[in-house]
């Protein structure tokens, strides 16, 4: 072919691809909220208060004692909530409330949150206003769990007394657990999920904690994205063992079991899991191509033909790189206990976030290639499998997504994979709705401190959290 038929053949292809990607429409929603009638912010704001001045830190003699506090609070805060609905306590500390609906050949939803809290971190002088003061100032309110996630029980709570007090009587039911160790073992909700499966139930939609509205942090969108986590990576932590004599140091071996840990560690970290995209990343880019500058759409749009190029952007950051390969991250690693004898044995674990299409199984098989080492012995220890993937079709997200565009008119929602763990997990079976979403809009700043120092939450969030969950329970006829 004559070069000037390459380029025009070149050229036609270009703007073939280039119209398709214009073609990307946004899909504009028209939705008007129905939720007309809401508590009283103050009240809400004292109490969200209250629930962070209980320091429910799982771990700690008081641990038990703190937790039951926190049960003693929600029946003086929720006097109506207390007196309509059933309470079930289930491995000690984690609470199950059900509110019956009149149709009981609707499904119920069941919306979660955990009464847990993480330790507020080895330096309480490092916060601006002590971590469990639950101080109100400068249009926040300060304090470990205030946003990760005691903002959600409360706003829950308040919703429902809200609703009982103006003589609601809900058509669909709800069940609300408050799980007591998310944070840790996540015992709370296994055995909820369990309490659900003996009584037969399945649910419209599981709602928990997950992603948020958050904005500027997508680059090239140029709205608010509304983030609905429909599944989250795997996980598995992975012993690794080099044995070999042990002795003096002044008369070692060519090689010692410390150094081949070493090695086999520098490996994992050099030779990563490969990018792949999925499905559920694969949704969350179509979902916001429309809201890109027409290059990034056009990326996007054509990923197959693009994949290897918008694989390697993506994965320019952590957190993008989290969402398109399985991580690998050493944690610890031991070996002699003197600076003059030989370890006769070394020990590292690394933990790995399984990304879909890896298993537990097939992640072990890679490793063991990697370190292509025998002497290196490889242990599982904890370990869950990717999760289930909600389907966006499904009622329940469908739900989730329509109360998002009413309450949060001036985002885009988007599916989302959560690289962290939720409860959520563990309902997987009982509903094809499950839905990982926290009700309020966050900035990188206050992204960051989660689980950090200095943990807080708008008074504008805070309305927003009790707004969703209203509007929630209209749309779903609760
Ligand atoms: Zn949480």
């Amino acid at each position: 072919m004559e070069i000037a038929a390459i380029i025009a053949a070149a050229a036609a292809a270009a703007g073939y691809l280039f119209m398709r990607a214009a073609l990307a429409k946004p899909k504009e929603y028209q939705i008007k909220p129905t939720a007309a009638s809401f508590p009283p912010a103050d009240r809400t704001i004292r109490h969200l208060s209250e629930a962070v001045q209980i320091p429910t830190v799982p771990m700690g003699e008081h641990a038990g004692t703190m937790l039951l506090n926190f049960h003693q609070w929600l029946e003086e805060a929720y006097p109506l909530v207390h007196k309509h609905l059933s309470r079930t306590i289930l491995s000690d500390y984690t609470l199950v409330y059900h509110w019956e609906g009149s149709d009981a050949s609707l499904e119920p939803v069941l919306c979660t949150a955990h009464i847990d809290v993480v330790p507020p971190g080895d330096d309480a002088d490092l916060w601006l206003y002590p971590p469990f003061s639950g101080a109100v100032e400068d249009g926040y309110l300060w304090g470990r769990g205030s946003m990760d996630i005691k903002v959600q029980i409360v706003a829950l709570m308040e919703s429902v007394e809200h609703l009982l007090e103006s003589g609601h009587q809900p058509v669909r039911s709800l069940y609300m657990v408050f799980g007591h160790d998310e944070e840790t073992e996540g015992d709370g909700a296994k055995a909820a999920a369990q309490y659900f499966t003996d009584k037969g139930l399945r649910f419209l939609l599981v709602h928990d904690e997950g992603g948020c509205v958050t904005d500027g942090i997508i680059a090239g969108v140029n709205r608010p994205v509304a983030n609905i986590g429909i599944a989250e990576k795997g996980y598995m932590d992975v012993e690794l063992e080099a044995r070999q004599a042990g002795g003096h140091t002044s008369m070692p071996g060519r090689t010692t079991s410390l150094g081949e840990l070493a090695q086999a560690l520098v490996n994992l970290e050099r030779h990563q899991f490969p990018l792949r995209m999925t499905r559920v990343t694969a949704g969350m880019f179509e979902a916001l191509a429309p809201y890109m500058p027409i290059l990034q759409r056009m990326l996007i749009v054509h990923r197959r033909i693009f994949s290897p190029l918008l694989l390697r952007i993506i994965s320019r950051t952590s957190t993008g790189n989290a969402m398109v390969r399985t991580t690998t991250a050493p944690t610890m690693a031991q070996a002699s206990n003197a600076p003059n004898v030989l370890p006769p044995s070394a020990q590292a674990v690394v933990n790995f976030r399984l990304l879909h299409g890896d298993t537990s199984r097939t992640a072990a098989d890679r490793i063991r290639k990697t370190i292509r080492n025998t002497n290196i012995s490889i242990t599982l220890k904890r370990r869950e499998e990717p999760s289930a993937v909600t389907d966006t079709k499904s009622p329940g997200y469908q739900a989730v997504e329509r109360t998002i565009l009413q309450v949060f008119p001036e985002s885009v929602t988007a599916p989302f994979l959560m690289i962290g763990g939720t409860d959520a997990r563990r309902y997987e079976g009982l509903s094809d709705g499950i839905c990982r979403f926290s009700p309020y809009i966050l900035t990188r700043s206050e992204l960051d401190r989660l689980h950090g120092y200095d943990e807080r939450i708008s008074l504008e969030n805070i309305s927003s959290a009790v707004r969703f969950y209203l509007q929630l329970f209209a749309n779903v006829d609760i």
